[in-house]
């Protein structure tokens, strides 16, 4: 076991395989900018954002003086028949942001409480418009959603949902998942095309099956990136708000992931020119300094549950979470926001993507065991061939090589995904894609 000078009996970490973790931490004490610096002294360029939550860079000073001022100020208020002067303004600034009419933002803490709580809004709307038994829910095949039971049920990654048996939300469907690992797996800057409709079969199975009118709301990644950033052929967005508006179903984002600049633009929303009914975000809205979440709703949801004609004193949405709006938080965010547009940071994520998608094209095409590359937006994915019978362990082995060189990318299945802050030089993405490039050739 490394040197160290702390105990590990006590943590047990998630999303880890704990017992190998524990022969060879990775363990960080300290970030700037691009770098972490691990507990044995070593600097660790951060090739994945912390999972794609600092654009900014790591320990930026607006952000860290925000958060200290409002700790000297006021620290922490409930959000329940009250609020704070920072939830406010946070929410204004998130809703500017937004396209179209989503100006409503419900606060929570992280993407997974922002997808239960969208479900239960979509649950709640029709209701409130004498429609209770549109309860249906459909996410995608692949989808993430978080680890929560609503985002657990709609979500389509296996490994997260099947040792829970059938303690799920019931009335749920998928749609299939929508990659060509034949004629779509190199994508570099482009929507792929298909030639067949992908959407002909939520029409004719999926909502046929349980019919349009039983169905709350539709809830996909615009994206895929926790699977591994599976790209949706071009026109497949749009057609899902067509279809959602033919037969009045809602259609959430979950852009926990593409929120906030990853794409170039504020949101996935607006890189494909749809609005959605619900839009959920977390991770960059903070440069992930603070936890905050949240579900950004159409003004037509708001006001479905209004009822002007309900007692005054009436509740109109029993949700909310302690931590709703925390102040703290808010102004976390309010001073991201601020910093990313001062310094221009969408738009050169959207300038950098196309330098890390040419490098990774160029460096990692042709390697041994090399199956796909996907590259859009500041993010790529490379998938590499599993070894037979055990899935996900040639990305992994690739991952551990890639942190003892100083490079932390992240291992999705058999994917490796690079998702750098938004900061990124050049040089970085040479650094991170050279290194990648040497440890799949070492696992050949
Ligand atoms: N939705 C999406 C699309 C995500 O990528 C994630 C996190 N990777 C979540 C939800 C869950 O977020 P959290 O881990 O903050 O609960």
């Amino acid at each position: 076991m490394a040197d160290h000078n702390f105990n590990m009996d006590n943590q047990w970490l998630p999303f880890t395989p704990n017992r190998s973790f524990r022969k060879d931490p990775r363990v960080f004490v300290g970030a700037e900018g691009m770098h972490f610096t691990t507990h044995d002294g070593k600097q660790v360029i951060d090739g994945i954002s912390s999972l794609w939550c600092v654009g900014a860079g790591h320990n930026r000073k607006p952000i860290n003086e925000a958060i200290k001022n409002q700790l000297d100020t006021l620290d922490y208020a409930t959000a329940f028949q009250a609020s704070n002067d920072k939830a406010f303004q946070a929410a204004e600034m998130i809703a500017a942001m937004a396209p179209g009419d989503l100006n409503k933002v419900l606060f929570c803490n992280s993407g997974s409480e922002a997808a239960d709580t969208s479900l239960k809004v979509a649950l709640a709307y029709h209701r409130a418009r004498g429609e209770g038994h549109r309860n249906v829910f459909i996410g995608r095949e692949k989808g993430y959603h978080g680890v929560n039971f609503g985002g657990m049920s709609v979500g389509g990654l296996p490994a997260n949902r099947k040792v829970y048996g059938a303690q799920l939300l019931p009335r749920v469907d998928h749609m299939r998942f929508i990659h060509d690992p034949v004629n779509h797996a190199y994508i570099h800057h482009e929507e792929p095309v298909w030639a067949e409709d992908p959407l002909v079969e939520l029409e004719t199975r999926i909502l046929a099956l349980h019919d349009p009118s039983n169905v709350a709301a539709i809830i996909v990644e615009p994206i895929a990136g926790s699977a591994g950033w599976y790209i949706p052929p071009q026109g497949y967005v749009k057609r899902l708000r067509e279809i959602c508006d033919k037969h009045g179903i809602l259609l959430i984002f979950d852009e926990v992931i593409t929120g906030f600049g990853r794409l170039g633009v504020n949101f996935g929303a607006d890189f494909y020119g749809v609005v959605p009914d619900m839009l959920n975000f977390a991770k960059a809205v903070t440069n992930g300094v603070i936890p905050l979440g949240g579900v950004i709703c159409r003004d037509f949801i708001y006001d479905a549950m209004m009822n002007a004609n309900a007692p005054d004193h009436a509740i109109e949405f029993f949700h909310g979470y302690t931590y709703s709006g925390h102040p703290v938080a808010c102004a976390a965010a309010i001073a991201t926001l601020k910093l990313m547009k001062e310094e221009n940071l969408f738009a050169r994520a959207g300038q950098q993507g196309r330098v890390l998608g040419d490098a990774m094209h160029s460096a990692l095409k042709g390697l041994p065991n090399v199956i796909g590359i996907r590259t859009l937006g500041l993010a790529g994915a490379v998938e590499l061939a599993p070894v037979a019978g055990l899935p996900g362990k040639r990305a992994y082995d690739v991952m551990l090589d890639c942190f003892h060189k100083g490079v932390w990318v992240r291992a999705a299945g058999d994917n490796l995904v690079i998702c750098p802050p938004y900061i990124v030089e050049n040089s970085h993405i040479d650094q991170i894609v050279q290194t990648l490039a040497d440890s799949i050739r070492r696992h050949a």
